[in-house]
């Protein structure tokens, strides 16, 4: 069953016979590093592809030589991949150049181009705008033979950069702005990713679009809203070149974009705040990019969910950024172990101990099969420093002089003395062990209500653990993206974590009990191991 608008399009489409099989495609510009709301688009249309049995395509494109690259084409395909998509094919708007060059002649021969010598100021000064219609090109009437004439000498390098463009000839009065004689070639002496030096004009991507999606057989072209207003134009393209070509007749559809709060999606600004080193690179774990947020360590699986949680509308919101960090959330707690890490270590003697005992805790208690293993207690161990406190608030459970907790999966302790620093700073607090007061196993007679994880402190590992804040601070008095970086977006604490993740792999997700969700990084080695924080446990998200 449809369960959103575009689905119940293509239902009809089926329905009516319309189309027999569907195929959509993800059409991505490759210049710079796919974002989360591209995650949204290609839920859309590999969603769509696999439950109408259908295809999808990634299309690349290509029609803005100087600012596309290779790097990103392969970034591109790593993060679909990663995301679990299986394109059917891979296509460039370059692949069909040649094409593109031949359904600009048949323009011109129908006498639907012509090329202008206006430059960019006066073409834009000519459109009008709402209220007003535009001024025709005074080129406007060249003749058939003469356009075709000065298109050639366009393709063979006579002119400049700007100083010539065809033009369709549609209507300088329409109401629809993108039906006044848009540019659909411009001259661009320019090195191409893919053609290389073979044009030196190039289809504008208007032009370009419906010509890709009608060559290789798109039937439902999806975009965003922004590109309603130039349907009239994708429609007029189709219906007027290339029908020797054509293996479908697409149908562009638009929805909303995905905007979260706090998240600046531009690749633009995304690519210049990776050049001011500011961050660590496109996959800096504070970003947006689907690289930094797999770095950031949420899972694929759980950005898909929230894609489909959020559904496909018409009409321009924003989403809570808390809201994915909840989809994150809900993954991680069914999917992740449980181990003890102190972000800040303050040291527990326990006197009574004498030689390590071992300890049996649960790897994750949600898992549908739950396991355990074994881990040390010995003399020295560390517990959170805000565990303990001299002057504890009212109901504070956990460890104060003289009070008592419970140590996770081991004994109850009682705090029998501590020990500062000149400043007045808790440096070690020393404890006894309640007699027969093992977990699981306690007949003590001592009740406790705090239970508090700890970490042993000869069977520990270093950890360098990052957090993450806001990545620009709020806006009060028109400040630009770069003057609003949060400096503060990203801190790092020191903390001690169980022997076992040693042994874990960069990508790999822990809960520290009571504390978050984290993922080791790749910046770790064998002294020191980098954890950065995914989500705290505390969920802000008013479901
Ligand atoms: P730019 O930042 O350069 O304008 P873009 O974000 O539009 O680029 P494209 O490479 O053109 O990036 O986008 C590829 C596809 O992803 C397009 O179909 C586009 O509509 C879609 N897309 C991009 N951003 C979003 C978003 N925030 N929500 C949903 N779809 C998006
Ligand atoms: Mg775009």
């Amino acid at each position: 069953m449809a369960n959103n608008f575009i689905e119940q399009i293509i239902e009809k489409d089926i329905e009516t016979g319309k189309v027999s099989s569907v195929q959509t495609r993800f059409p991505p510009e490759p210049n710079g590093y796919l974002h989360i709301g591209h995650a949204k688009s290609l839920c859309i249309n590999f969603g769509i592809a696999d439950k109408y049995n259908g295809k999808c395509y990634i299309r690349y494109d290509d029609t803005n030589p100087t600012k596309e690259d290779e790097e990103y084409v392969k970034a591109i395909e790593q993060d679909i991949q990663w995301l679990g998509f299986k394109w059917d094919g891979i296509r460039f708007a370059s692949d069909y150049f040649d094409m593109m060059f031949d359904c600009a002649v048949e323009l011109i021969n129908k006498g639907l181009a012509f090329v202008c010598d206006c430059n960019a100021e006066e073409i834009k000064l000519n459109r009008g705008s709402l209220t007003q219609p535009g001024i025709e090109s005074p080129y406007r009437n060249r003749s058939i033979k003469e356009n075709l004439d000065l298109f050639m000498r366009m393709k063979n390098g006579e002119f400049t950069d700007g100083e010539k463009t065809l033009r369709a000839k549609i209507d300088m009065s329409s109401p629809n702005i993108n039906m006044r004689d848009p540019v659909i070639y411009r001259v661009l002496h320019a090195h191409h990713h893919n053609t290389k030096g073979k044009w030196c004009i190039y289809p504008m991507y208007d032009f370009a679009h419906p010509i890709e999606d009608a060559v290789e057989g798109t039937t439902h072209s999806i975009c965003t809203l922004e590109f309603e207003d130039h349907r009239p134009f994708y429609d007029w393209v189709i219906a007027n070149c290339g029908h020797s070509h054509h293996k479908s007749k697409p149908q562009q559809i638009e929805f909303a974009r995905l905007n979260i709060t706090n998240m600046i999606m531009s690749k633009r600004f995304l690519k210049s705040l990776v050049n001011s080193k500011l961050v660590m690179g496109w996959d800096d774990p504070r970003l947006p990019t689907l690289c930094g947020i797999r770095r950031r360590g949420y899972p694929a699986e759980a950005i898909k969910d929230f894609c489909n949680r959020i559904g496909v509308v018409k009409s321009n919101s924003e989403v809570e950024e808390s809201y994915l960090q909840s989809c994150v959330r809900d993954n991680l707690n069914v999917n992740c172990d449980r181990v003890m890490g102190i972000l800040n270590p303050l040291k527990v003697v326990l006197t009574n101990l004498d030689e390590p005992i071992l300890c049996q805790v649960e790897n994750n208690p949600n898992a549908t099969e739950v396991t355990t293993r074994n881990i040390t207690l010995s003399k020295q161990i560390y517990i959170e420093r805000s565990d303990f406190e001299l002057v504890p608030p009212p109901k504070y459970y956990r460890l104060k002089p003289d009070g008592y907790v419970r140590l996770k999966g081991a004994y109850i302790i009682h705090c029998d003395s501590y020990l500062t620093d000149d400043k007045g700073e808790v440096t070690q607090v020393n404890c006894s062990i309640v007699p027969n007061s093992m977990s699981g196993n306690d007949n003590s007679g001592v009740k406790v209500k705090g239970v508090i994880q700890w970490v042993d402190s000869n069977n520990c590992v270093d950890l360098k653990v990052r957090k993450f804040g806001k990545l620009l601070i709020e806006d009060n008095q028109d400040l630009t993206l770069f003057e609003r970086f949060n400096p503060a977006s990203m801190t790092e604490v020191h903390g001690v974590g169980e022997r076992c993740l040693r042994d874990a792999q960069v990508g790999d997700r822990f809960q520290f009990m009571r504390t978050g969700y984290f993922v080791l990084d790749q910046d770790s080695d064998e002294n020191l191991l980098v954890f950065n924080e995914i989500v705290p446990l505390k969920d802000s998200f008013n479901k």
